[in-house]
């Protein structure tokens, strides 16, 4: 049974990589097609050049980063390295508890390393090369530890109770490690503005001024507190511009990239909040948590039935069941159904998308819209015309000529 299971995982990894690589493909082919009329004014000659460049260098880098990362998975698979890593920390550590809180450490920590000089590259060759890149080694440096520091503290905490919980009571785990997990979510969904984004930006509120005003107007209209909208130092790490819509109840707010501010004329601006307010209006990020809810529930609930199976140890090269090698047995086996959930999670995303952009051309912002997010993409440089298979696997959003549709025929 080991054996059927580790050639089970082989499939697995062998089909996500060909799927990947395949959906990849298509975009590449689909991005040298001519552009729709709707489009055509988006790139000057030069800028559409400069685009298709930075299309083709970005897909040449994840042909690069999603191969090496599919070799190393292989060969870790293949020679039993995983539990080759649990032997060893087995030689150390043998409290049931700590020991897959290393172990995992050890492999996150690996994973992360390894991944640090195509981060690199990313950042201060491609990037910089084609002037979006703010982020300073120091920066570069900080953010990796603050984030270490998060994973150590967040993550370790949380699996240290989830395995906590399993020792105690192998029967009830799936359910409390449920309740756990969506305590935990919810907490994040509500405090995420306020514990984490401040370690790595500053947060402030609409200054007084033209903008201000306009936004006020919208906002009491719209029966918004405006002490919910922020601005956020995006300039410190990239040009690229972004607006987003977060938290629950009172802890709900909307936060605007201040490099959104000097790109977009000030009714752009007000277009984008109408568009975030949306969000609000049809309880985006409620639904986003309800959904999930049953989803988390159902995996706790297989993985407790399998924590104990033998034969998923055996299939990643170990000799009997254990927490951490059996968990990371079942994260490969899981994922062809968290492959499907991810499609209709972006299935979901996208349709919350049209419903926020129908909400803002309600409130009289289409054209404003349209215009703003041409704006957005044509400073970030985005692919206009991404493969319909390639969005449907891939994109939280629809395409900007899907959008700008939808919107023209919602008027
Ligand atoms: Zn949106």
């Amino acid at each position: 049974m080991g054996l059927i299971l580790f050639y089970v995982i082989l499939i697995i990894l062998i089909s996500d990589f060909a799927l990947e690589r395949y959906l990849a493909f298509l975009n590449i082919r689909e991005s040298g097609k001519e552009l729709p009329a709707l489009l055509k004014d988006i790139y000057d000659h030069e800028k559409y050049v400069k685009q298709q460049k930075y299309f083709q260098t970005n897909s040449r880098f994840s042909i690069i980063t999603g191969s090496f990362s599919f070799i190393i998975t292989m060969l870790m698979i293949v020679t039993g390295g995983f539990s080759w890593v649990d032997n060893f920390v087995q030689q150390y550590v043998q409290d049931p508890i700590i020991t897959p809180v290393v172990f995992f450490g050890i492999i996150f920590f690996a994973n992360d390393i390894i991944g640090i000089p195509f981060e690199l590259y990313d950042t201060f060759v491609i990037e910089e090369r084609f002037g979006f890149n703010k982020v300073t080694p120091r920066i570069f440096i900080l953010d990796k530890l603050k984030g270490y520091g998060m994973t150590i503290i967040l993550g370790g905490g949380v699996l240290a109770i989830i395995v906590k919980i399993y020792t105690l009571t192998p029967t009830y785990f799936w359910l409390l490690a449920w309740a756990l997990i969506t305590g935990f979510s919810l907490f994040m969904t509500m405090f995420y503005s306020q514990i984490i984004v401040p370690l790595f930006n500053k947060q402030t509120p609409l200054e007084a001024g033209e903008l201000r005003t306009e936004i006020e107007k919208f906002a009491t209209k719209a029966n918004f507190n405006l002490d919910n909208i922020f601005v956020i130092d995006g300039s410190k790490r990239s040009t690229k511009a972004n607006a987003y819509f977060s938290g629950l109840g009172s802890k709900k707010r909307i936060v605007l990239y201040d490099t959104l501010m000097d790109k977009m004329t000030t009714e752009e601006i007000v277009s984008v909040l109408a568009h975030e307010i949306g969000h609000y209006k049809h309880r985006h990020t409620l639904i986003s948590f309800l959904v999930s809810m049953p989803i988390t529930l159902v995996l706790f609930f297989v993985l407790g039935l399998i924590l104990q199976s033998d034969a998923l140890a055996q299939a990643l090269g170990g000799t009997k069941a254990s927490f951490h090698l059996n968990a990371l047995a079942f994260s490969i086996l899981y994922s062809p159904i968290s492959l499907i959930l991810d499609i209709a999670t972006n299935v979901l995303s996208r349709k919350f998308e049209y419903q926020a952009d129908k909400y803002a051309a309600s409130q009289g912002f289409g054209e404003q819209l349209i215009s703003g997010l041409k704006k957005l993409s044509a400073t970030s440089l985005s692919n206009l015309m991404p493969h319909p298979l390639y969005v449907f696997f891939q994109y939280s959003h629809p395409t900007l000529y899907q959008r700008m549709t939808r919107i023209v025929q919602e008027q």
